[in-house]
């Protein structure tokens, strides 16, 4: 089955200009999301993760089926604010200004394999932003997934682990 044929894009979307690749038509579609579960989980259990830590807030989307799937924990990396308990941030830079995310600071025991889940890689920075902040709380970072890959952006070469992607774009 070509993935592909159940991601939309849609222009100008959130701004004028982007190309927005939109994920809601693969979530409705049973049988592709199965496929597109099964895929990520044969790639991202070759690296052996304790827990997947996934993104908000559609990183969540990817990364608590596949926990499931895999048999491991999940944990959050939220915008500022929304989590409970004392929590761990990190502030990471964007094209204009910046932003935080945040994990609870008893999300992982020290020396614990964490995977990285997102739905889209574009720059990357989003995702090495989630790696690093793993890495100071002292996870094992083996690697990072995504669905979808924007491969003219070069986000994979922001990131010092692999990066598991099903499907991309250039
Ligand atoms: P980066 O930090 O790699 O530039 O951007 C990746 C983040 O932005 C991800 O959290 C992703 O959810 C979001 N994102 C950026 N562009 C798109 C897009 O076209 N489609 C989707 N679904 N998410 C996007």
């Amino acid at each position: 089955m070509d993935l592909k044929d159940h991601i939309r894009s849609i222009p100008d979307f959130p701004k004028p200009g982007i190309l927005f690749y939109d994920i809601s038509t693969l979530l409705r579609h049973a049988d592709a999301w199965q496929v597109a579960m099964g895929r990520m989980a044969r790639a991202v259990r070759a690296h052996q993760p304790d827990l997947l830590a996934g993104i908000e807030s559609r990183g969540f989307l990817v990364a608590a089926p596949l926990a499931l799937k895999l048999g491991c924990g999940f944990v959050m990396l939220r915008k500022r604010g929304k989590l409970p308990g004392e929590t761990i941030p990190l502030d990471y830079g964007l094209e204009y200004g910046t932003d935080r995310i945040e994990i609870q600071a008893d999300a992982i025991e020290r020396g614990q394999r964490v995977v990285v889940v997102d739905d889209l890689l574009a720059t990357g920075g989003t995702m090495a932003a989630g790696i690093q902040l793993l890495r100071n709380i002292g996870a094992v970072v083996p690697a990072a997934a995504t669905l979808i890959e924007l491969t003219f952006l070069q986000g994979r070469s922001r990131l010092d682990v692999p990066c598991e992607t099903l499907v991309s774009y250039d």
